[in-house]
């Protein structure tokens, strides 16, 4: 997939090479649809039972509107917490409304495979009542405290150990039971993985026999809380693999699909994911799903993933039966589907409180079953790539990893939103040339646990002609967290740490200069800025070498009293960003934490200047250009023979604090698609305008003028 989009794209490539090339990958797209019961169903709905549904729901309404929105597959409740079909496993209890003769889910689950749908059953384990655990005390989770775990929401409940035999054996009988009687292609586990750590006593003798040590403690430096970080995910790709045997043993074919996988870089195990971001809260940034899509295609590549959007309100309240504004579950879900999510609603409660969402998505579904063959993507064509990883969340980020790791991803992602910059994401854990070569800039936004082999990953991608841009204490920390004496990347970087990292800059500026802000594209837009607000953190650094000296430091001095607010030092000799050239590579470093300053105080001069970076470093005309006004999450992707640019409109009051009341139209938009080496434009349409615009293709561009986006819109060119 990596080496095609090169070829497709790559300067050098011949009409003949990418011809071969794409013949090749189409081929392989086949076999992976054969090989994948999944890989046909683009939408997917979920219906999750309530216990008191059996009787009380119309099963006809949801089989016509599973018809109405074109769903090829969806996922409906059969067991775990409560059973909705007549079970014989012992403890596994059945609903309360299930009459004698009466099975719910296999009823609803058959009438779905006549009409041709993939179904997944969906099970839930994390929690039992009295009589299990009256029976089975080994099934029950324990705090710190030695205590068993009563239910935080339903006091009537014991949560479970996910680690143990309540899903080790109990379950597997339960997957194996609904596999063996039902023709489903797979089953679907919520809440899988356990409810936080477990001190019960499966959990401290299996964890002492892996890793020689006792369970962590609550304190954060524990040195046992990697090791059992690490053990819980390997524990838990066990189960994925003895609950995915049971399934296959008595149903070949079927899957065990987890939500939400132990590790994302586990996600590469699965033929198919949901990922599961239902919806927005607080201050969810808009293009959050999109962002989850991207974090994991970053693994996945091009397996089919679906992204699993609520209906409902995700607030701390919960408040599960009521449903979102309109327009704020449809930007949400666009999002994802411009990202590249195939869309998953999910519907709590077969008897419906409140019906304003059932329209919303039916149309939504409908515009996309009418345009599925330019949403059935191969490759998205972004050059730019955003590096996530997990182990410096985990490891170096730990109880501050919100504001010591996502905000500075965030600072950055929002600065390549705002700019309309293209872009995917890389998983740390895979730097090597296949999943990395198809980009020509990798940003770190203070990546900063990495090992000896990520940071000569990235030395090598270098070598071969990438290019970085890495912001604050990128590299600074090993795999485990550890700080590092030196930057893992200093012969990339070029600097040297110099053994402090200022962690409040109060009242500091960055000092512009002159002859650059009129000549070096990183200044592009502060021409008239000599001096523009600091970032808040700084890793001081000496120079390997020589550098430009663009941007300056200007030390902080007192902000009060007002009288006393002068600078004591004009100007130094310090750089705030170090700019080097190194083959065809250009690599960029903000010893500052510009990007996490963007997400806090959101100045437009920082925004600015870290999309001028990445324009600068990436040094080559981007796939699509979007000249207009207004926010837009842009993305482009090519399908088996044709291209696609999306364009989500997140113009809006409530675009930073949903949610979002209506859309707010922005346009005319320009946009400029570069076509592949010796490819003609046959069509180009608006999909979402369900217009054909005025065409201008010169320079092997194609440029169309949108006269308005509402929410999306589609610019669709038939090869
Ligand atoms: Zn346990």
């Amino acid at each position: 997939m990596t080496l095609s989009r090169r070829q497709f794209l790559g300067a050098t490539a011949t009409a003949a090479g990418a011809v071969a090339l794409s013949s090749l990958r189409s081929e392989s797209a086949e076999a992976i649809a054969d090989a994948n019961p999944f890989d046909r169903a683009m939408r997917w709905g979920q219906l999750a039972f309530v216990e008191n549904d059996p009787g009380r729901y119309d099963p006809q309404f949801w089989l016509d509107y599973f018809a109405r929105t074109h769903c090829d597959a969806v996922t409906l409740s059969a067991g775990g917490v409560v059973a909705f079909y007549p079970t014989r496993v012992p403890f596994h209890r059945r609903s309360a409304w299930m009459k004698e003769g009466m099975d719910p889910f296999g009823e609803l689950a058959s009438a779905c495979r006549q009409r041709g749908l993939v179904v997944l059953a969906r099970v839930d384990p994390h929690a039992v009542y009295d009589d299990a655990r009256a029976a089975h005390p080994e099934w029950i989770a324990f705090d710190d405290k030695g205590q068993p775990r009563r239910h935080w929401a339903n006091p009537e409940m014991w949560v479970t150990c996910g680690l143990g035999p309540r899903n080790f054996e109990h379950m597997t009988e339960v997957v194996r039971e609904i596999a063996g009687r039902y023709d489903v292609q797979g089953i679907f586990a919520n809440r899988w993985a356990g409810s936080g750590p477990c001190y019960c006593e499966t959990c401290r003798r299996n964890f002492k026999a892996a890793a020689g040590k006792d369970l962590p403690g609550p304190s954060l430096d524990d040195p046992a809380r990697r090791d059992y970080i690490l053990w819980r995910r390997q524990r838990l790709r066990e189960l994925w693999d003895v609950w995915d045997a049971a399934i296959r043993d008595v149903r070949p074919g079927a899957r065990f699909i987890p939500n939400g996988p132990p590790g994302l870089d586990s996600a590469a195990r699965a033929d198919f994911l949901a990922v599961d971001h239902q919806a927005r809260r607080g201050l969810t940034p808009p293009w959050d799903f999109g962002r989850s899509a991207k974090q994991y295609r970053a693994v996945m590549g091009t397996k089919p993933l679906a992204g699993l959007f609520s209906v409902g309100v995700e607030e701390p309240y919960r408040w599960k039966d009521s449903v979102q504004a309109g327009p704020e579950i449809r930007l949400w879900a666009l999002d994802g589907i411009a990202n590249g999510f195939r869309p998953w609603f999910a519907k709590f409660s077969g008897v419906l409180y409140d019906r304003r969402w059932l329209a919303t998505v039916e149309d939504l579904y409908a515009w996309h079953y009418r345009n599925e063959r330019y949403l059935r993507n191969e490759a998205p064509l972004a050059r730019v790539a955003l590096v996530y990883s997990e182990q410096t969340r985990d490891f170096y980020g730990k109880d501050a990893a919100e504001s010591r790791v996502d905000d500075h991803l965030k600072g950055l992602y929002h600065a390549l939103v705002e700019a309309r910059v293209p872009f995917e994401m890389v998983n740390d854990l895979l730097l090597d040339a296949a999943h990395v070569d198809g980009f020509k800039l990798l940003v770190l936004p203070n990546v900063a646990a990495l090992s000896e082999a990520q940071c000569a990953a990235l030395g090598q991608y270098v070598d071969r002609g990438g290019s970085l841009v890495a912001t604050f204490e990128t590299s600074l920390y090993d795999e485990a967290g550890v700080p590092r004496k030196e930057f893992g990347l200093r012969d990339v970087l070029g600097v040297s740490f110099d053994g402090q990292v200022d962690r409040r800059m109060q009242n500091s500026y960055l000092a512009l200069d002159a002859e650059a802000r009129r000549t070096h594209p990183l200044l592009a837009g502060l021409e008239d800025a000599p001096r523009i607000i600091n970032s808040v953190q700084r890793v001081r650094v000496r120079p390997r070498g020589e550098f430009p000296s663009p941007i300056t430091l200007v030390p902080s001095y007192p902000d009060l009293p007002m009288e006393h607010v002068f600078p004591r030092v004009e100007a130094t000799d310090e750089r705030q960003v170090y700019l080097r050239e190194k083959g065809r590579s250009r690599i960029v470093y903000f010893p500052g934490d510009l990007d996490r300053t963007f997400w806090e105080v959101m100045s437009p001069d920082h925004g600015r200047l870290l999309a001028n970076a990445v324009r600068w470093a990436a040094g080559e005309e981007p796939p699509v250009t979007v000249a207009g006004p207004g926010l837009l999450d842009v993305t482009v992707w090519r399908q088996k023979d044709s291209l696609t640019v999306h364009l989500v409109n997140l113009t809006n009051a409530m675009a930073m604090k949903g949610p979002v009341r209506e859309f707010v139209p922005v346009g005319p938009m320009t946009v400029r698609l570069r076509l592949p080496a010796g490819a003609r434009a046959r069509r180009v349409q608006l999909l979402a305008a369900g217009t054909t615009p005025k065409v201008e293709e010169s320079d092997g561009a194609v440029t169309v003028v949108i006269p308005s986006v509402r929410d999306h819109e589609v610019v669709a060119v038939d090869l």
